[in-house]
């Protein structure tokens, strides 16, 4: 029995909007499936909260069991919504999914603002009024980005003389850039909570807008973010996202706690979708397999002296995008390729579809969401891109990673705390970083990879059995949130 499995037992409702791998777009989704499940071996009740949207598979769908509705008030003029409750429990989680075909019935989790926020304030709303109703009082409510950022709001105003009082609540921020915001005048309708909490300390922003995470964060007991580094960042007006003054005045209660992955969803020792599974010691072997394959499967010229980078990201000018732009033709020398998943903004699409086109044979723009196909290119790669301008944490270095593909990253968020910089005096570290946000010191990262890995092949495949070897797990981050679950209700 491990230490942690004789704490006491703690119990805490996970809400959000998403979750892996019933419906995912990013973070959040992976982290909402993978920390729970983490703090379940670690002697916690954890129940996860999320929409019932249409888009979640079927296979699911048939799996989850009728735990009850109720109708719920919400609006300003005393309009009431329905609230029905589905359940699943796997592998010790509970997930409740709030069901309402109104807000929840188009294909994807988010449309625009116009329908998001009002179906947030819904969500945030009947996440508590469904604890209640199922008479389940958790000891913790970890609350999930702005999606969730009305819940410690609703918490400790409509919900105060309620049995849910006494829980805390935590809010993490995956992202800050997204802040779900509107004007008051449609927010208070939406919630009908009361005129304190439009001021200008907790919901208002600018001359009529109201923030449902800056509110949610001056609520909140606790305040987390995904990595250490990102949570010193948030407290300037760089990465702050105009919220770096109301963090640094919420500072006290702001820490860090970095991010792992699932290592049983991702583990190339039983990963179905490759061409060869491997381990430690037949990574060096069997990676070649897995690149043949790649380059088979994304019509890249089939050659095993070739450098791979892949590259799986949102597209957005978060992901550094702008500098892969401007160095990606220096790049193709015909020793390199390039393997991209991607999608989102078109501007991007469009640019990564004209390189394919100019690169034939050394780069595929895979304009897609493609789990699969993200598994592949994470086993097939030599190395793996992210050189983001802000990175919370960022999970696809640490996949990488678990994969034997070593990261070439920019030194921000999760990214420097998670990839220690190559250093060739001692041979140690498990990646290729640099600094400052400029296309150069881009180039100059991947030139160093390079080099290594053309010149010093041994050096290199010490590297990939370092990353391969390294804990990238959510143990010793989900004991972190466990011990703070307990400083935060240690009565008994
Ligand atoms: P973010 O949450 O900012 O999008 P993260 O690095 O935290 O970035 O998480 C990205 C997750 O989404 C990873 O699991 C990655 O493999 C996955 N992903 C991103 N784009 C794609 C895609 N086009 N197809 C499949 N998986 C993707």
């Amino acid at each position: 029995m491990r230490e942690t499995e004789t704490t006491p037992r703690r119990s805490i409702a996970f809400i959000g909007s998403e979750c892996y791998p019933f419906v995912k777009t990013g973070g959040l989704g992976d982290v909402m499936y993978a920390l729970p499940k983490a703090l379940a071996e670690q002697n916690c009740d954890v129940k996860v909260i999320v929409p019932l949207y249409r888009c979640i598979p079927q296979e699911y769908k048939e799996k989850m069991v009728y735990r009850g509705s109720f109708g719920m008030d919400l609006c300003s003029d005393g309009r009431s919504f329905h609230v029905g409750i589905m359940e699943y429990v796997w592998d010790g989680v509970v997930y409740d999914f709030i069901d309402n075909e109104e807000f929840f019935s188009a294909g994807n989790p988010y449309i625009s603002l116009v329908d998001d926020i009002p179906k947030y304030c819904y969500f945030s709303k009947a996440a508590l009024a469904a604890l209640l109703y199922m008479d389940w009082i958790p000891d913790i409510i970890h609350c999930h980005d702005w999606q969730a950022g009305l819940v410690p709001i609703f918490l400790r105003t409509l919900f105060a003389d309620t049995p849910l009082r006494d829980a805390k609540s935590v809010l993490t921020i995956h992202n800050l850039r997204f802040q779900g915001i509107y004007n008051i005048p449609t927010i208070k309708y939406w919630t009908n909570l009361p005129d304190e909490v439009f001021s200008i300390d907790v919901l208002k922003t600018g001359v009529e807008d109201a923030n449902m995470l800056k509110g949610g964060l001056a609520y909140a007991d606790v305040i987390t973010t995904v990595s250490e580094t990102y949570a010193e960042e948030i407290k300037t007006p760089f990465y702050g996202d105009g919220l770096d003054a109301h963090l640094r005045h919420h500072a006290y209660k702001l820490r860090g706690i970095v991010n792992g992955i699932d290592v049983v969803q991702w583990d190339p020792e039983t990963d179905n979708r490759l061409a060869e599974n491997y381990d430690e010691k037949t990574v060096l072997k069997n990676k070649k397999a897995n690149k043949k394959a790649l380059q088979e499967e994304l019509g890249l010229e089939v050659d095993d002296g070739k450098f791979v980078i892949g590259l799986i990201s949102r597209l957005t000018n978060q992901k550094g995008l702008d500098l892969v732009n401007m160095i990606l033709p220096g790049l193709i020398d015909g020793n390199t390729q390039v393997a991209l998943l991607g999608t989102g903004d078109g501007y991007y699409e469009d640019s990564f579809r004209g390189f394919e086109n100019e690169f034939k044979g050394s780069v595929c723009s895979c304009i897609m969401y493609d789990e699969g196909r993200a598994h592949r290119i994470y086993a097939g790669s030599d190395a793996l891109l992210v050189p983001s301008l802000f990175e919370p944490c960022g999970l696809t270095q640490l996949i990488a990673m678990r994969y034997g593909t070593v990261p070439i990253v920019r030194e921000t968020g999760g990214l420097k705390d998670t990839v220690e910089p190559y250093n060739e005096f001692e041979n140690t570290g498990n990646g290729f970083t640099f600094d400052g946000y400029d296309a150069g010191l881009l180039y100059d990262a991947i030139n160093r990879a390079k080099t290594v890995y053309f010149t010093d092949r041994e050096r290199w495949d010490d590297m990939v059995k370092r990353d391969l070897a390294k804990d990238v797990s959510w143990e010793a981050s989900a004991e972190k949130y466990k011990n703070l679950y307990l400083e935060l209700k240690p009565e008994y």
